[in-house]
């Protein structure tokens, strides 16, 4: 049943196959979909729903900001995530003599929405489920590609054969498409394939920080443990905890460290010893119990990656989208904005192109590889300003600058911020306009110490003179 929606004739329908179905593939879907295309999404893993009616949700939150709200409301999903989501105003620093303060995200009252990743994950899995024109086909691997022939190949396991079974994994079966879209996330067995069967170029690098999701529960009244609506923060230099609020009173808490420091802390009594040094206030919300048993078992240390590609397409046929294409470092919370971003990008350019594909990636390729790389450096600056910077006055006193500046010349100078958070300017234009901010509050300072000093020099000089003659 076509979309009654799309301007698509029965000839200019494509069938579109979407590799994964996390957030970004499923977002995809709902796009194809609502341009009139045929759409079936391939996921490797069980639907989760199963899973997270089955374990309860037990993942890390997200925060969604302007960009992944725009690309949500285009496909009818902004106000389905936004009854699951609390907004969070600022930051909550909590400083090591128990004291908190706050730094608010934007100058009007702006926030960004924390939302849990299973939670986010499910409603779009569900909407998918509902469209007329687009299949979700889930325990089916991606194992193979010929893009040539625009074919994928998966395994799925045997339903003849008992689920434990090791050697369960002998059906194979091979797709032919008209495009293919890789949205396998961060260890991207696409952008594999890709790298092989073409020119695409990537980089990827594990950083030396892990992380490790701990949850702060309600307290016995039902209530918040702490204030809801702040991003929580505890910055201790070296590492740093993270808490994001959700809808039932508790908060999913994140704890970054650098991959030594995990390995230094497998007995009970060292990583008791250090949480309690660095963040007692936050333990005794958590319970000492639950952050020791994870942080002194093994396999809880998770890693983080970045990646940047030199072009996401092979011709009209293939494109990678999310982070398959550029996974970055959470720390500007803009992993999964930047792909709903890519999203709306691409659908923009199919209109400009009039649904020609091919012309529609190479533009796409163009444009977001510098964004996403932008954005990538971005957010690995902004870790050492998370852990580092929210202690230091120089960073209050530069954001009380901008702050006024942001006053006075709302249109000219935007705190980055702002810029990445709260528009749609272009990622790398983002960084530029910054560079320009960087510059004009260095070349200030130097002109104000110059100036000072001068005048300095110049009085002392007419008081010596006026001492002497
Ligand atoms: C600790 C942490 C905190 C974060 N915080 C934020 C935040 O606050 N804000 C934000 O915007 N982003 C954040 N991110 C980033 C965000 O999680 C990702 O950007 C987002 O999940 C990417 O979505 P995706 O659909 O592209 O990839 P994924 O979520 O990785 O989904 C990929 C899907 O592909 C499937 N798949 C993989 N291989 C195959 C295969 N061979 N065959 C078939 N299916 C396959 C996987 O099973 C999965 O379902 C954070 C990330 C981390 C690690």
């Amino acid at each position: 049943m076509p979309n009654p929606n799309s301007k698509l004739t029965d000839r200019g329908r494509k069938k579109i196959v979407v590799i994964g179905a996390g957030p970004v593939g499923c977002a995809e879907a709902l796009w194809m979909e609502k341009r009139g295309h045929h759409v079936d999404v391939y996921e490797m893993r069980e639907d989760p729903r199963i899973s997270i009616d089955e374990k309860g949700s037990k993942s890390i939150n997200l925060t969604i900001s302007h960009r992944g709200l725009s690309s949500l409301e285009k496909i009818n999903m902004k106000d389905r995530v936004c009854r699951k989501a609390i907004p969070c105003y600022g930051r909550m620093i909590h400083d090591r003599d128990k004291t908190t303060r706050i730094s608010l995200y934007g100058e009007k009252n702006e926030s960004i929405l924390s939302v849990n990743r299973e939670v986010l994950h499910t409603e779009l899995v569900d909407a998918v489920d509902k469209c007329p024109n687009t299949r979700i086909f889930f325990n089916h691997k991606l194992v193979g590609t010929n893009f040539d022939k625009t074919e994928v190949t998966f395994q799925t396991p045997d339903p003849n054969r008992p689920a434990d079974d090791k050697d369960n994994v002998t059906i194979t079966s091979t797709v032919k498409a008209d495009v293919i879209l890789g949205c396998d996330g961060a260890n991207s067995c696409m952008r594999k394939y890709m790298n092989r069967e073409s020119y695409l170029r990537y980089k990827e690098e594990s950083i030396d920080e892990r992380y490790t999701e701990l949850t702060m529960p309600a307290t016995k009244h039902n209530k918040f443990a702490m204030k809801e609506n702040y991003l929580h923060i505890w910055a201790r230099d070296e590492f740093m905890l993270l808490a994001l609020p959700n809808q039932d009173k508790s908060f999913t808490v994140t704890l970054f460290m650098p991959t030594n420091v995990f390995e230094s802390l497998t007995d009970r009594e060292a990583a008791t010893a250090f949480v309690n040094e660095h963040f007692a206030d936050a333990v005794s919300l958590i319970g000492e119990e639950q952050i020791v048993d994870r942080l002194t078992s093994r396999g809880n240390a998770h890693s983080l990656m970045w990646v940047k590609c030199s072009r996401y397409n092979i011709d009209g046929k293939v494109l990678l989208l999310g982070d398959a294409a550029h996974a970055m470092v959470p720390f500007y919370g803009q992993g999964v904005n930047c792909g709903f971003e890519d999203l709306m990008v691409l659908d923009k350019l199919l209109d400009d192109h009039n649904e020609d594909f091919e012309k529609a990636m190479n533009a796409f390729s163009e444009k977001r590889t510098e964004d996403a790389a932008a954005m990538c450096d971005l957010s690995l600056e902004n870790y050492n300003e998370l852990k580092r910077k929210v202690n230091t006055p120089w960073l209050s006193c530069r954001k009380r600058i901008d702050s006024i500046l942001y006053r006075v010349f709302p249109s000219s100078w935007v705190p980055i911020y702002t810029m990445v958070a709260f528009s749609d300017i272009r990622y790398s234009d983002c960084v530029r306009k910054r560079k320009w901010q960087n510059k004009m509050i260095y070349g200030g300072v130097c002109a104000v110490v110059i100036a000072v000093s001068v005048i300095t020099g110049l009085c002392s000089i007419a008081y010596t003179h006026g001492f002497t003659s």
